[in-house]
């Protein structure tokens, strides 16, 4: 999400004639775009934002914006106030206002003092043409008890299906195949009236309608919103990626519970069921949470099991980081049992991931290639292919999955 609300902003600059640059001795402005999922996304931003002083004092005509969820939960009035170098600081819930403060500073066009471009000029590819991010949803309206984003982003809006398959569309025209849409809890997208809307499963469908798509994933769907017309485009659709990433956050009941996540493992396991029954070769892989407060030996051994009872191919596994508003009524789990606890599951997901990988040998697969020789299988697994003379990122190629290395395929193309 962070990611798309980048290019959303890189957007204001790039309408007037700025182009975009990693190399800050480059650059005219620089916009720090925060995290504050956990604290210590939190503390790289602030100490990232620490570290452009010295650019300022350099460049006192250049211009520092501070933009995001970090920004949101710790206000312009401390930022600028620790800060003093930083010109603009724009809180998440006003992404809106990103182009107004471009045009202060910058006016509306293309700013005077810029040298005008060299003939030979190529504009920086973007960060993977192949694959593009589409917000479809903003914010979130659940309240999981850990979470800071209903508070730093609001409550979940559904943006018109006009503008997400506008958005789509530009994309897939410059070039992606791939369009991921975006949501805190995407398959709850729904817009208009039951009748006359359109729902997720219709948006999913309408998306891999656009001319030049051809797959379509999302992130991140909740376990309570799954249903029947679902899985229904999920299991006809072939372009639909057979890949689900969905967060469970842990195996334990009773830790589900205290974060308030409304599932019970069982239903969990239940809608993995129904994803792999839509799609036997769909690949599921989820996030968990280590340490929240109350959770004992027993309830992570739980959330250990279900690493092989689910099945999941890959997991994010984070160590519960306390953020404000959060109620930690249970005792804490003391950081080193966290840190052990954060060791072992990260050990259970890699020899699962592994096991899963070494499945896929032999299987033919479509690969939509990243690089020239490399790239996804619809299930989401990376395929280096040995033999890849003549292709071109953006390619959809057919491959045999010929061994594993490291944590990829290897696979050979059929011509
Ligand atoms: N909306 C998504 C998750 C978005 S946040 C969902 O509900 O599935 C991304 C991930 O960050 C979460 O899945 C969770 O694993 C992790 N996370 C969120 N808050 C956290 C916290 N306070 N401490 C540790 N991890 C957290
Ligand atoms: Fe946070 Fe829960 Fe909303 Fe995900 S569903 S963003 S974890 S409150």
């Amino acid at each position: 999400m962070n990611e798309a609300d980048s290019e959303l902003m890189a957007g204001s600059f790039i309408k007037r004639g700025f182009e975009l640059t990693d190399t800050l001795k480059k650059a005219d402005a620089v916009v720090v775009n925060t995290c504050t999922v956990r604290q210590r996304a939190e503390d790289k931003a602030v100490s990232q934002i620490g570290r452009l002083r010295k650019w300022k004092l350099a460049r006192p005509d250049g211009r520092i914006f501070v933009a995001g969820c970090a920004a949101q939960r710790l206000g312009g009035k401390y930022l600028k106030n620790r800060f003093p170098f930083v010109d603009e600081v724009i809180g998440a819930k006003d992404l809106d206002s990103v182009d107004a403060a471009v045009e202060m500073f910058f006016g509306l066009s293309s700013p005077a003092s810029r040298e005008p471009r060299a003939a030979n000029y190529e504009p920086p590819p973007p960060a993977s043409p192949v694959s593009a991010f589409v917000t479809a949803m903003r914010g979130c309206s659940l309240k999981c008890a850990y979470c800071i984003v209903p508070s730093v982003r609001g409550p979940a809006r559904c943006l018109p299906p006009e503008e997400i398959l506008a958005s789509a569309a530009d994309k897939a025209a410059a070039g992606a195949r791939e369009i991921i849409l975006l949501g805190q809890t995407v398959n709850a997208y729904s817009y208009g009236s039951p009748s006359g809307g359109l729902s997720f499963a219709g948006l999913l469908q309408k998306t891999s309608e656009l001319p030049g798509v051809g797959r379509v994933r999302f992130m991140s769907p909740h376990p309570l919103y799954f249903d029947a017309a679902f899985f229904r485009v999920f299991r006809e659709n072939p372009k639909l990626a057979r890949y689900v990433h969905l967060p469970v956050q842990s195996g334990s009941d009773r830790i589900l519970k205290a974060m308030r996540r409304g599932y019970t493992r069982a239903k969990y396991l239940e809608i993995v069921a129904e994803i792999r029954a839509a799609a036997p070769e769909a690949a599921v892989s989820t996030d968990f949470i280590v340490g929240y407060p109350g959770e004992t030996e027993k309830d992570f051994k739980e959330t250990l099991s279900l690493v092989g009872e689910s099945g999941v191919s890959f997991a994010y596994c984070f160590k519960y980081s306390p953020r404000d508003g959060a109620p930690d009524p249970a005792p804490g789990v003391p950081e080193a049992e966290m840190e052990e606890r954060l060791t072992r599951l990260l050990a259970e997901v890699k020899k699962n991931s592994s096991d899963i990988l070494n499945a896929r040998i032999g299987r033919i697969e479509e690969v939509l290639l990243e690089t020239v020789d490399s790239g996804r299988t619809s299930a989401n697994f990376v395929v280096r292919l040995d033999d890849a003379t003549g292709l071109k990122p953006g390619g959809l190629v057919r491959a045999e999955i010929t061994g594993v290395k490291k944590n990829a395929l290897k696979g050979r193309f059929i011509p």
